[in-house]
C-alpha cells in the first residue's frame, strides 16, 4: 500500500461521524477493507443499533493470539467555529492531518487495520494469530470493550496492544481508573419560618459531604508512577428558593483510582457510609455510579512492554519512555478476560487528543505501521522463546 493509500484510509474514518455514537458506519468501512481477503474472519458483534463492534482475525490459529485494539468512537468537535479545519475533513496541512479523531484514536486504528491489510496482501506465514477489535464507545464508558470481553473475544488473548495516542515514544503499561458518582438527598419542603415541618436536604447532604473526605483521605497507598487516589467534589447543587428548605439536593464526584484500590473497595466504602448516614433521623440518601472504570495494573519489565520499547526505539530511534497514564483505556475491560495477559498502550497521537484543530503527524501515522509490522512477528517470536525456556 502506498503512503497516500493509507493517509486516504485515515482521512476516510475521520469523515464518518462517529461522535459517541454511528460506530457501524466505521466498523462497516473497515470491513469492506477485509473483504477482498476471504482468510480474515470478520464479525459484527452489536451493543445497540447503529453501534456495532468489529473483530477481524488472521493468521495461523495454532500460535499464540496478538490482540490490537482501537475504539471506533470520537468526542463532539465542541466549537466547530473555533476550528480552523473542517473537524471531519482530513485535511492535510504540511505533515498535520487534521480532524476530530485524528489523534484520538482513528489515526491509530487505521494504523492497526492497515497493518493486517499489509500482512494479508504480502501473505507473508505468521508464526500466530492477530485479532483486531473494534471498539465503540470507549469515550463514555468502554462499553464496546465490555460487551467483547463478556462475548469471550479477549479469552484468547496472549498480549494486546491498544493503539491509544500514547505518541510513539511512550509505552503506557499502566493507567488510572475513574469513578464517577452522585449522591442525592431527599428532604421535605416547608416554608423555612417553619423549619420543624420540613427536611434540610442540603443539611444531610453536607453531612455526607463532611464524612467522604476523610474516609478517602485514608487511602494513602501511592502508586509509584499514577500517584495516590484522588477524590473530588466537582459538582454540588440544592434548594428551591430563599424562603424554603429545601427537598432536593445532590452533588457529583470524580475519582481517579489506582490499582492498589480496585473500584469494588471504593464502592462497599462509600455503600457503607450511605447506609451508616441513613440511619440518622430524616437523612435520605441515594448513591449511583456513571460508568466507572477499573485502573490497569501493570508490570514496567513485562516482556510485551519491554518488547514494545524496543521495537518503537529500533524503528523511531528514539529512547522510548515506559510511563504510566492518568486515563483509563479499554484494556481495563479486555484484562477481565479468561486468560492472563500484558495490555500495553503505544499509538501515533498527540496531546490535541479532544481539542479544537486536533491532528497527528502524517509521519508518525506512517511510522506507527512499521512499528506494529515489526511487533507482530517479534511477539510471536518472543512467545515462542518463553515456551521453549519453560520447557527446558
Ligand atoms: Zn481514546
Amino acid at each position: 500500500m502506498t503512503p497516500q493509500d493509507k493517509i486516504a484510509i485515515l482521512q476516510h474514518l475521520i469523515q464518518i461521524q462517529s461522535v459517541n455514537a454511528n460506530e457501524t458506519a466505521v466498523a462497516d468501512y473497515i470491513a469492506s477493507l477485509f473483504a477482498p481477503y476471504p482468510q480474515a474472519e470478520i464479525v459484527k458483534v452489536p451493543f445497540a443499533p447503529g453501534r456495532d463492534n468489529l473483530v477481524v482475525t488472521i493468521g495461523n490459529p495454532a500460535g499464540p493470539m496478538l490482540g490490537l485494539s482501537g475504539h471506533m468512537d470520537v468526542v463532539a468537535p465542541g466549537d466547530v467555529s473555533a476550528w480552523h479545519h473542517d473537524p471531519f475533513g482530513g485535511e492535510v496541512v504540511g505533515d498535520q492531518l487534521f480532524g476530530r479523531g485524528a489523534s484520538d484514536m482513528k489515526s491509530g486504528l487505521a494504523a492497526i487495520v492497515i497493518t493486517m491489510l499489509e500482512l494479508l496482501e504480502t501473505n507473508a506465514p505468521l508464526a500466530g494469530s492477530i485479532r483486531l477489535l473494534a471498539t465503540v464507545g470507549e469515550e463514555t464508558g468502554e462499553y464496546g470493550a465490555a460487551t467483547l470481553t463478556d462475548a469471550g473475544y479477549a479469552d484468547q488473548l496472549a498480549g494486546l496492544v491498544i493503539a491509544e495516542p500514547s505518541g510513539l515514544g511512550n509505552v503506557v503499561y499502566t493507567a488510572r481508573g475513574v469513578i464517577d458518582y452522585k449522591v442525592v438527598s431527599t428532604g421535605k419542603a416547608s416554608h423555612s419560618a417553619r423549619p420543624e415541618k420540613g427536611i434540610n436536604a442540603i443539611d444531610n447532604l453536607l453531612k455526607f459531604y463532611h464524612a467522604v473526605g476523610p474516609l478517602m483521605a485514608k487511602h494513602t497507598k501511592v502508586d509509584p508512577v499514577l500517584g495516590g487516589l484522588l477524590h473530588n467534589v466537582d459538582l454540588i447543587s440544592g434548594g428551591e428558593q430563599i424562603n424554603s428548605i429545601p427537598a432536593h439536593a445532590e452533588l457529583m464526584a470524580n475519582m481517579r483510582t489506582i490499582p492498589a484500590y480496585p473500584n469494588q473497595v471504593i464502592y462497599d466504602e462509600l455503600a457503607a457510609l450511605i447506609a451508616q448516614l441513613n440511619q440518622e433521623d430524616g437523612v435520605q440518601l441515594t448513591l449511583s455510579y456513571s460508568y466507572p472504570e477499573e485502573a490497569i495494573p501493570g508490570d514496567p519489565q513485562a516482556p510485551l512492554v519491554q518488547l514494545a520499547k524496543q521495537i518503537s526505539d529500533q524503528v523511531c530511534g528514539h529512547d522510548t519512555q515506559i510511563i504510566g497514564s492518568g486515563g483509563a483505556n479499554d484494556g481495563a475491560e479486555f484484562l477481565r478476560a479468561k486468560g492472563e495477559f500484558t495490555s500495553v498502550e503505544l499509538g501515533p497521537g498527540n496531546d490535541s487528543s479532544h481539542q479544537v484543530d486536533e491532528y497527528v503527524s502524517v509521519s508518525e501515522y506512517l511510522q506507527a505501521i512499521t512499528v506494529y509490522e515489526a511487533l507482530v512477528p517479534a511477539f510471536f517470536a518472543q512467545v515462542a522463546a518463553e515456551v521453549t525456556a519453560t520447557e527446558e
